[in-house]
């Protein structure tokens, strides 16, 4: 067989995912603003993987997402062993003064020491070795004299001390980690230990993103006075980038339906899913709602939260488009909070909640009952900070904070001291 027929035949083998169905964001009938929560429960609900599984060594494995439950091949340690340098017997050993007769040898890590060692000697060991016939203790090297042949110690010493039994750690046949879960370095650690070589892992998800709007113009170039930098894209990019999957530029488009319809083909073609931002509200200028309307796969979501004005969620071509906010303080918001965990459910791994800590908060505010609000701050003394303005526009203040406060929906009046939720941006995972 060929190189080409193998992948042909891995190919042929691949779970292909079912499509997602059209009214996948659909919302209830009646509903006006959609709760944050309830929100995500639609989400979590209507969304499934969409990426294929291939195999891959542990070289390539880190950061990808694992399509199936991994059984240990081996047990980890495999063998009883040593877990110091020191001395093999069979324990236990008694109160007081201890001597015994010390074999000629020495068992060590990786070495060949095949004999048994009798009932009452004892064997220099190593770190690591496996213990040999007749020892399941070791006494510690800097706790033992040797002279003339023998060691002396004092005990009493509990049978098995500083011995690892086999499997103590991991037994070979169950599951060394779970489907869905993102590879860290530390598991790399853990596949290797228990005899795995490589990985069956979802395909890495394609994600586009696309700026929309007439006053958009590239970072760098000369702007004329009606026009602003694109921001958004270059931070969708990176987002996706430190989430695990693989950005893929679709370039910007002013605010021309046409144009637009072209970019979202392209991009549709090309990836698993679809960021645009700008033109997500119902206004004139609105393109990517008005398109996805269109196509009738299209639902505003209204969700109450703030920063975040109408999220436009629609299929485009089957696939799933989300249509976030211009501004960029809310686009990042609403990738974090919303993006992010559909994201994961589309690259399988599965529902993921950001990780946040209660923490006093470090200021006073009042907030009305109906919205979710999220505040740019950072933690300092163990309090919560937040950016000096909530204005949407203040681009400085997301990057001057290291994470997001997140008020609850309902009216609150928040004091200095009141303990509050951060989410720092290592709880998105970025
Ligand atoms: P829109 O959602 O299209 O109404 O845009 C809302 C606000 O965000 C407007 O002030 C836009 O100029 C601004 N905006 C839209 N897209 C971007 C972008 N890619 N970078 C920076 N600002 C943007
Ligand atoms: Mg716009």
């Amino acid at each position: 067989m060929s190189p080409d027929d193998k992948n042909e035949t891995r190919a042929a083998a691949m779970p292909v995912p079912p499509p997602l169905r059209n009214d996948c964001f659909a919302l209830p009938a009646g509903v006006e603003w959609t709760p944050v929560d309830d929100a995500l429960a639609l989400l979590r609900e209507r969304l499934h993987p969409v990426c294929g599984v291939e195999t891959v060594p542990l070289s390539d494995a880190l950061g990808r997402v694992l399509a199936e439950d991994v059984i240990a091949a081996r047990s980890n340690p495999p063998r009883a062993n040593a877990a110091v340098d020191g001395y093999g017997f069979a324990g236990p050993a008694g109160e007081g003064a201890q001597v015994m007769p010390l074999l000629d040898g020495r068992a060590a890590a990786g070495g060949d020491f095949t004999g048994t060692v009798p009932e009452g000697h004892a064997l220099r060991i190593l770190t690591g070795a496996a213990l040999p016939e007749g020892v399941d203790t070791v006494v510690l090297e800097e706790d033992v004299t040797v002279q003339a042949g023998h060691i002396a110690f004092h005990g009493p010493l509990k049978q098995r001390a500083n011995a690892r039994r086999a499997g103590e750690d991991v037994v070979a046949g169950d599951v060394a980690l779970h489907a869905a879960r993102r590879i860290t370095p530390a598991d790399l650690a853990l596949l290797a230990a228990v005899g795995i070589g490589e990985v069956p892992v979802r395909t890495v998800l394609r994600v586009g993103v696309l700026s929309t709007g007439d006053e958009l113009t590239e970072p760098g170039s000369d702007a004329g006075a009606g026009q602003i930098y694109d921001a958004n894209r270059p931070m969708l990019l990176a987002l996706l980038e430190r989430m695990g999957h693989a950005p893929v530029d679709l370039g910007r488009v002013g605010d021309d339906r046409d144009a637009l319809r072209a970019a979202l083909d392209d991009g549709a073609a090309q990836v698993d899913a679809i960021l645009t931002s700008g033109g997500a509200s119902a206004g004139d200028e609105d393109h990517v709602s008005a398109l996805l309307t269109e196509a009738g796969a299209m639902q505003q979501w209204r969700i109450a939260v703030k920063p975040g004005r109408p999220l436009a969620l629609g299929l485009w071509q089957g696939k799933p488009v989300f249509g976030l906010p211009g501004n960029p303080v809310a686009a990042m918001v609403c990738t974090l909070i919303f993006a992010r965990p559909a994201l994961a459910l589309l690259a399988g791994m599965g529902w993921v909640e950001p990780q946040a800590f209660d923490i006093p908060a470090a200021f006073e505010k009042r907030k009305k009952p109906g919205r979710r609000e999220y505040l740019r701050a950072r933690m300092r003394d163990g309090q919560a900070e937040p950016f000096a303005s909530e204005g949407s526009g203040r681009i400085s203040g997301l990057s001057w904070a290291e994470g997001l406060v997140e008020l609850p929906d309902g009216e609150l009046h928040v004091r200095r001291g009141d303990p509050v939720r951060f989410i720092p941006w290592g709880g998105f995972g970025i």
